[in-house]
């Protein structure tokens, strides 16, 4: 490798780092995501300005990727932006594994012996990569309640997820003790495809946010054992960052859900029963509409908003932001309410807001707004279901048991706004919806909280 090679990845390696630091604060994020795409940029240069590629097949894949990358990002749904990650984590996999393999025939032409390592860090990257491909399909399929939704077990899948480990772990052994060993390696990728489907399957419910955390950190993985392969410095370290860092954010949303990583992976979760949240809370429910809440909102000093999916799915964050500024001219205080996994990605919520320009001073975490919950006189829950729950407080007998949620129960009043009585993610009634300072306004998101600024304006 030349000296001016080596100081490119260097320098790509030192920016993604400073990418990586700036990312953990909202206000330096936006800085943080420039700094990590100019070390991409720097790494993709200084790998073509090395020579020894055949410009042709880069172009054409740079080409096919980037329509394919423009038309994804032009077309999706803000809504659908988590199972477009997941799917970017998976094909992340898939391409460590189609590299690592291309690698393994190429050596395999060559001749020669191949070192050990090498030949291990090719089963990794083929062991990984696959899981993480397949894993992130059943992921997104979950997401986008297409085709599966919730926990799918097979009968005793802990054994069949033992025993496919099990042989792939040895297929993995002897790519790595006998190279090349082409057959044995798409063996391999062949098991880990079945086992990504089959680990990824039972997880349901509100488990979701680890496994997609974890698959992320997984795409790096097999990124930092293709680096290997390749001997390439820089892929070695974009790799292990994201492996690194999808590993403390599966830590984040694993205390988030309280949970223990191998609850999660290997845990015999309670399924979500069919919830007939009509039914159960019949002659329960206390109806408002926009006029009354307005007339409570002119008289609450605190205001919690909490937001989840339902405010993504609305596409309410805007007309939020102009709600709260309202109330703020009206002398109110306003806080927003975030829980770690609300919404359907990590970040989900505090990424629709700052969008609207909601100052971060406002933004409070669970663990700082939950002590402060008494003070609120009205918590307008906007589509937010399962982190509002109280059903998570049981210890165990349900899908959420266990999680920590917003206390929003201990506010003076409760205003749910979502369209129906219809359960969240983890499929579950919600008693939230009954409680005696719970008033339910039934709308859309958008379209209810316009009618709430319209009625506050008017009074
Ligand atoms: P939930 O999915 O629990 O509930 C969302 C609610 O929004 C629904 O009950 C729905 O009710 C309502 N809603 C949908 N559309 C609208 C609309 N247009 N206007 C108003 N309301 C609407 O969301 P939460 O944010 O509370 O919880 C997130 C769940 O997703 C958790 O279980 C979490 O574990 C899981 N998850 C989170 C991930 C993450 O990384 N954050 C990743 C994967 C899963 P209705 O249909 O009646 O309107």
């Amino acid at each position: 490798m030349s000296d001016w090679t080596s100081l490119g990845y260097l320098l790509a390696a030192v920016l993604f780092i400073l990418g990586l630091k700036g990312l953990t604060s909202p206000r330096t994020a936006v800085r943080g995501n420039l700094l990590g795409a100019t070390g991409m940029l720097v790494a993709v240069v200084t790998v073509l300005a090395g020579g020894g590629l055949s410009l042709g097949w880069i172009v054409a894949g740079l080409a096919l990727g980037a329509a394919a990358g423009a038309w994804l990002a032009l077309t999706v749904a803000m809504t659908a932006m988590p199972q477009l990650v997941a799917l970017f984590n998976g094909f992340g996999g898939g391409a460590s594994v189609l590299v690592a393999g291309a690698e393994l025939h190429g050596m395999a032409v060559r001749g020669g012996e191949i070192a050990t390592d090498i030949a291990v860090a090719t089963a990794a990257s083929g062991l990984i990569g696959m899981v993480t491909l397949t894993g992130s399909l059943v992921a997104w399929s979950k997401l986008e309640e297409r085709w599966l939704s919730g926990s799918v077990r097979l009968p005793h899948h802990h054994w069949i997820n033992a025993g496919l480990g099990a042989v792939a772990l040895l297929l993995a052994v002897v790519v790595s003790a006998w190279p090349p060993a082409l057959p044995a390696y798409w063996g391999l990728v062949v098991l880990a495809g079945v086992l990504g489907v089959t680990l990824v399957m039972p997880i349901g419910g509100a488990d979701m946010p680890v496994v997609i955390a974890l698959l992320n950190s997984y795409s790096g993985l097999a990124a930092a054992a293709t680096g290997f392969v390749l001997a390439n410095t820089v892929l070695i370290t974009a790799g292990a960052l994201v492996g690194a860092s999808g590993l403390i954010l599966t830590k984040i949303m694993c205390d988030a859900m309280n949970r223990s990583l191998p609850d999660v992976l290997f845990g015999t979760m309670e399924a979500g029963g069919a919830a007939k949240a009509d039914e159960i809370y019949e002659g329960r429910i206390k109806r408002t509409t926009a006029e009354e809440v307005a007339m409570l909102l002119e008289a609450a000093r605190v205001v919690t908003i909490v937001p989840g999916y339902g405010m993504a799915v609305a596409q309410a964050q805007h007309a939020v932001r102009d709600l709260a500024d309202c109330l703020k001219r009206r002398g109110a205080e306003v806080r927003y309410a975030i829980h770690p996994v609300a919404g359907r990605m990590p970040g989900h919520m505090n990424v629709l807001l700052a969008e609207a320009e909601v100052p971060y001073d406002e933004m409070y975490d669970m663990d700082s707004i939950n002590p402060l919950m008494h003070e609120t006189d009205v918590a307008i829950v906007l589509g937010a279901n399962d982190v509002v729950n109280p059903l998570a407080r049981e210890q165990s007998g349900n899908p959420i048991a266990g999680m920590p949620i917003i206390d929003v129960d201990k506010a003076g009043t409760v205003v749910v706004i979502k369209r129906s009585l219809s359960p969240g993610f983890a499929g579950l009634p919600n008693p939230l919806f009954a409680a005696d300072n719970t008033l339910m306004l039934f709308g859309d998101g958008k379209q209810a909280v316009l009618e709430l600024v319209q009625a506050l304006k008017g009074a």
